[in-house]
């Protein structure tokens, strides 16, 4: 298995593949997240965030570049790189300190980083499409294949 796709209806059906995707997920892995601004990548986020257990509001990270969430027994690192002028802020950040084992980490606009950033376990592509939401995930890693093949069952 590398590859699912389908449609997402409406806002909860984005959800809902967030919460699949969490089922799933566990520390070391990076999900990187591709699609226009409003293609539905902090949506899909929230969802998998709060199947994953947190409360709370879910904010875009666009300002911050991280948001990072405590849900025992993992750490999800949520970034955004929009904002990021080049690649090699990455670094200047030390955001290759926050992977590791027991850390999730999920990734808006990883183009940005360019090859600063790791090559990604999974990655989630979203594209509008009528009301609703195109998404194509795709596994680059023998994790992200591990994680996709207990998907589809
Ligand atoms: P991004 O992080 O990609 O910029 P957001 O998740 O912040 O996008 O915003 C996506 C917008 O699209 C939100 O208003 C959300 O309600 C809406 N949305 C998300 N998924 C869908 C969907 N499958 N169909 C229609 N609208 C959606
Ligand atoms: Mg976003």
């Amino acid at each position: 298995t590398s590859l699912r796709q389908g449609f997402l209806a409406d806002e909860s059906a984005t959800l809902q593949l967030g919460a699949t995707l969490a089922a799933v997920l566990h520390g070391g892995i990076q999900l990187q997240l591709h699609g226009d601004l409003g293609a539905g990548k902090t949506t899909f986020t929230r969802g998998l965030l709060q199947a994953l257990g947190h409360p709370g509001r879910v904010k875009s990270p666009t300002y911050t570049l991280v948001e990072s969430y405590s849900l025992p027994p993992l750490t999800v690192h949520h970034f955004d790189l929009y904002r990021f002028a080049d690649p090699d802020e990455w670094h200047d950040a030390g955001f290759g300190d926050y992977f590791a084992t027991d850390t999730l980490c999920i990734v808006e606009w990883p183009d940005k980083a360019g090859s600063c950033l790791p090559p990604p376990d999974l990655a989630l592509e979203l594209s509008v499409c009528d009301a609703g939401r195109n998404y194509r995930l795709q596994a680059f890693s023998e994790t992200g294949h591990q994680c996709l093949s207990r998907l589809a069952t």
